[in-house]
């Protein structure tokens, strides 16, 4: 018995002292798009049926608008139609979900657009995803903005909100409670009950406060790019960053 209680205490210091998390950043297990010059070019193709909603569609362009805009060095091509198509491109897809797989994989990188609700910030999260970013409040930076309401977690919260990912070119990037890439502390669909995903920290309160933000502005929707969000994508692609209060010293 006195073997099996060292056994369990052992464990438990274990699971507290290692933190470990995934790092994409490794080779072969992630990679950001080929870059062969000083600008990125990302080709998409929008499936028909999702022409049949111009609110989606309006929010589409807005999402991919934005991101040009404010990056700076990527231009999202439109190839719709095109014969051949190019060998690696965005396949945006209505599906059910507003889901899209993290960085480059070659070939067509689908992203559903149906489950965002024509929410061009929620479109744009999902396109961050597939230029590499994780989410923000993945990364081990959450300690003191956020606690995770690990207890009240579905088995899908578990893997998009509580398991820790962080990329190596991120790791010195300050927590961003109002990334795009931050989910909103409450998020249908996380839960098992309807539980809130997460509460908000003093570090978190403080962060919003100073930015003239509230607790309300995080609550029920993912917000737009940040300029640290645009930071952090420049740091994935070697370009180089003015990082100001982005990234720690
Ligand atoms: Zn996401």
């Amino acid at each position: 018995m006195n073997r099996i209680a060292v056994g369990v205490v052992l464990l438990a210091l274990f699971a507290w002292s290692t933190r470990s998390f995934a790092d994409v950043d490794k080779p072969g297990n992630y990679k950001t798009w080929p870059k062969p010059g000083a600008r990125l070019s990302v080709r998409y193709t929008v499936e028909k049926s999702l022409t049949a909603d111009p609110g989606l569609i309006a929010a589409l362009r807005r999402a991919i608008n934005e991101w040009t805009t404010l990056l700076g060095f990527v231009d999202f091509v439109d190839v719709t139609g095109q014969k051949p198509l190019p060998k690696d491109y965005i396949s945006f897809e209505p599906g059910a979900d507003c889901k899209a797989t993290r960085g480059f994989l070659g070939g067509a990188h689908v992203i559903y657009l149906r489950g965002c609700n024509r929410e061009w910030a929620a479109m744009a999260h999902e396109i961050g995803h597939t230029l590499g970013l994780p989410h923000e409040h993945q990364r081990p930076s959450r300690d003191g903005f956020v606690t995770i309401n690990r207890l009240a977690l579905n088995d899908l919260g578990k893997t998009q909100v509580l398991e820790l990912i962080e990329l190596s070119s991120l790791r010195k990037k300050r927590h961003d409670l109002l990334s795009v890439m931050h989910y909103a502390l409450e998020q249908r669909g996380l839960t098992k009950n309807g539980e809130v995903v997460m509460f908000l920290d003093d570090e978190g309160k403080r962060f919003l406060k100073a930015r003239k933000k509230s607790e309300d502005d995080i609550r029920t929707a993912i917000n737009e790019p940040t300029a640290c969000d645009v930071v952090a994508l420049k740091h994935l692609y070697g370009m180089p960053t003015q990082d100001g209060e982005c990234f720690q010293p």
